[in-house]
């Protein structure tokens, strides 16, 4: 990598006609940063441009130079081409970027994630938990999806048509737990080659949770009323 930071140093050089100070990293989404001092010319630069072709090169210095608006957009271009080499950001670290609103007007999540999580996990599920975002919908909803699970983030989101005083706490409970149990029972490729999203284990697990026939009973009777709820967009 030495050697490599070297001869692109060097490249930059001959095009900017000027000292280059090179610094390569592994950033997650700023991938060329630059500065002039004095004569001298700092960049800082995602390591998958080591090995760029002479055009990509010539690109960065024009950019540099005088921020050529032909040359970013060849440099965006490289930089998308090469995103598989951008290192993927762990589950902690995507949740940091999200801002997570667990506690309602009527229902607190988080609470009610707490509980769940010591009565039917032994407190071990490792999930964060929120309301929203709502999507925006014009005119009444045809369906709706009153939680989510993300696996990339470990981010559980319930819809924000649930925090209404009409939703009993239960029916709020049984979508939560059914998104724990998606964190438990990853999707997986099935026999036939397609995902399944619910596999079998886990449609019988959900059937363990305590108001489960009432859960089920209550949406039957009542999801007209959550299609029809105004929700304003966070
Ligand atoms: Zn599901």
């Amino acid at each position: 990598m030495k050697v490599w930071r070297r001869v692109l140093e060097r490249r930059l050089r001959t095009r900017l006609r000027a000292k280059v100070a090179l610094e390569i990293h592994d950033n997650t989404h700023t991938m060329l940063t630059f500065q002039r001092q004095r004569a001298m010319w700092r960049l800082r630069l995602h390591h998958m441009f080591l090995v760029a072709p002479d055009d990509v090169v010539q690109a960065l210095a024009s950019f540099v130079r005088k921020g050529d608006p032909d040359a970013s957009v060849l440099l965006d271009k490289f930089i998308e081409r090469n995103r598989v080499y951008i290192r993927r950001l762990s589950p902690a670290q995507m949740r940091k970027r999200i801002r997570l609103e667990p506690v309602g007007q009527h229902h607190d999540l988080e609470r009610i994630y707490a509980r769940l999580n010591e009565r039917y996990f032994e407190g071990r599920i490792d999930a964060a938990i929120t309301y929203g975002p709502a999507p925006r919908v014009k005119g009444p909803r045809k369906s709706i999806k009153m939680g989510s699970y993300s696996a990339d983030s470990k981010v559980i989101r319930i819809h924000p048509a649930l925090d209404q005083p009409v939703v009993p706490r239960y029916f709020v409970e049984w979508i939560v737990f059914h998104e724990m149990l998606h964190h438990v029972y990853r999707t997986r490729k099935g026999e036939d080659g397609r995902r399944c999203i619910h596999p079998p284990e886990l449609m019988e697990h959900e059937k363990q949770f305590h108001d489960y026939a009432r859960a089920l009973a209550w949406e039957r009777e009542n999801l007209d009323l959550l299609l029809r709820a105004r929700v304003t967009p966070a």
